[in-house]
């Protein structure tokens, strides 16, 4: 069941809040071991908190739109006393003294956290393998990668362990692995949803967003967690607008727009033609379609990677592995503690991102390399404003193809990031964006479409996305996954 199918039985009484955290707690513990989407289960702490939720459903209290609904965490969001390392050593006892505002709001809408999920170490990558808690698996191929940052949030809810959960998405994060996984990923506005209480990666890239089953749980759970919060000085004060309101509207005379850069020759092209096919089930629901140019998409990594390494490099300097994770035992003095204990805590992806962020914000390379970042991040900026001028939303591929091999890109640092060639772009522009399936390749992966809209349209976003959910009809094709197959 989805979100709101257990939020109604449960309303209902048809089943309690406890027996829904039970089920999906067996199906962590049974599923969990082979595709390791959580790095700690609250198995207890969820189920006294189900309980309490009994307790108050009986005595006639309303509870919220969550309340008995088994959400799951990525593990840089913080929440107050439970473990929070952003798979990282340097953080490997870090336990919060406060819950991050999404974690605040989630829980008064009644949700239940029932665990952390895994990502790649401080959220860099594209496939939860730099993770120092070992790789989260693709639940329908686990010789393959879930995608990444949010790999373990996307694995989680694709294998039915919850119904929803939270990630966080930089370049890609969120959306890479919701379409590796096949479930709806949505990136919202910058500055849409507090990052109060996310551990820090990119400032003016990070950002939340949901993972749900369908699109209509995505959009129940963006109304929870977006709004202005006085903690966070990045977030918007603009008044929020609902997004469950209007998402059965048609989208009957809406213009798409389809940018030509985002349909290169590196495109695998199963990934191409499951696309295509979405444009004209877009344009058979009333669609208008426009083929248009976006011509600074080509520079969408090497900005990306510049700015997100120079932002890393000063968000990162905090660590000194003093109190919250492993600190290195030989050291002569104070330096050589913080040189050894972040030589020894840092994984090799972060190491590489601090080295290459502080090269390009150094003094000689500064106007080079950072500077032009951002001069060229404008240009992919006015690109976005170019377009929708002409059109209300655009679609492209959401990943280049589906989900690679365990293995196959840890050598070549550079493969990796190019699976962030359709999402990266987005962040840098500050945009919307939403994964949702559109198809299975021959080797019954999942494909990921992109919808993408002005900064904070997310209504008309995700109603495009809704309307297209309901003429796909993926899940259907779904059946169950072959791990559980095999019995
Ligand atoms: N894959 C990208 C990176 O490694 C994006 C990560 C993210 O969105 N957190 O930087």
């Amino acid at each position: 069941m989805g979100v709101r199918e257990l939020r109604a039985a449960f309303e209902e009484r048809s089943v309690s809040a406890e027996e829904i955290c039970g089920a999906h707690l067996e199906r962590m513990e049974r599923l969990n071991p082979d595709i390791n989407a959580f790095i700690c289960i609250t198995a207890e702490p969820a189920l006294e908190r189900a309980r309490d939720l009994d307790r108050r459903h009986a005595a006639g209290e309303t509870l919220g739109p969550l309340a008995g609904v088994p959400i799951a965490v990525k593990d840089n969001i913080c929440t107050r006393g439970t473990h929070t390392t952003c798979g990282s050593k340097i953080l490997a006892n870090h336990v919060p003294i406060y819950d991050a505002t999404v974690v605040r709001r989630i829980l008064e809408a009644g949700a239940v956290i029932v665990g952390k999920t895994n990502l790649d170490e401080f959220a860099m990558g594209s496939s939860t393998e730099n993770s120092a808690f070992g790789p989260t698996k693709n639940p329908w191929d686990l010789e393959r990668v879930p995608g990444g940052s949010s790999g373990g949030s996307a694995a989680a809810v694709a294998s039915e362990m919850v119904p929803a959960a939270l990630g966080s998405d930089t370049g890609g994060s969120i959306r890479l692995p919701g379409s590796f996984c096949g479930v709806p990923a949505l990136k919202p506005t910058y500055g849409s949803v507090s990052r109060y209480g996310l551990v820090a990666f990119a400032s003016s890239l990070d950002q939340i967003g949901p993972f749900g089953k369908t699109v209509d749980d995505v959009a129940l759970l963006l109304d929870t967690i977006t709004g202005h919060d006085p903690c966070d000085s990045t977030s918007s004060p603009q008044p929020v607008q609902s997004s469950v309101k209007g998402l059965e509207e048609s989208i009957t005379g809406l213009r798409v727009g389809v940018p030509s850069e985002y349909f290169s020759s590196a495109l695998d092209e199963e990934v191409e033609r499951s696309v295509e096919e979405a444009v004209k089930l877009l344009e058979s629901l009333g669609a208008v379609i426009n083929r248009l140019s976006m011509p600074n998409t080509r520079f969408a990594i090497p900005t990306y990677y510049l700015v997100a390494t120079a932002e890393t490099s000063s968000n990162l300097a905090r660590y000194d592995g003093v109190r919250y994770g492993v600190r290195a035992k030989e050291n002569r003095d104070l330096r050589g503690m913080y040189r050894s204990t972040r030589s020894s805590g840092f994984g090799s992806e972060v190491k590489r991102r601090i080295m290459l962020g502080t090269y390009s914000l150094s003094s000689g390379y500064y106007d080079d390399y950072y500077l032009k970042a951002m001069k060229v991040r404008s240009l992919i900026r006015r690109d976005f404003d170019e377009a929708f001028r002409n059109v209300d939303v655009l679609v492209t591929p959401t990943a280049p193809t589906p989900a690679f091999r365990l293995g196959e890109k840890m050598a070549r640092p550079l493969d990796m990031y190019m699976s962030d060639i359709c999402t990266a772009t987005i962040n840098l522009a500050g945009v919307p964006a939403i994964s949702v399936p559109c198809g299975w390749s021959r080797q019954r992966l999942p494909l990921g479409l992109q919808i993408i809209s002005p900064h904070f349209q997310e209504p008309k976003l995700l109603r495009v996305a809704r309307a297209y959910e309901k003429a796909r009809c993926f899940r259907d094709e779904q059946g169950p996954l072959p791990l559980e197959k095999k019995g």
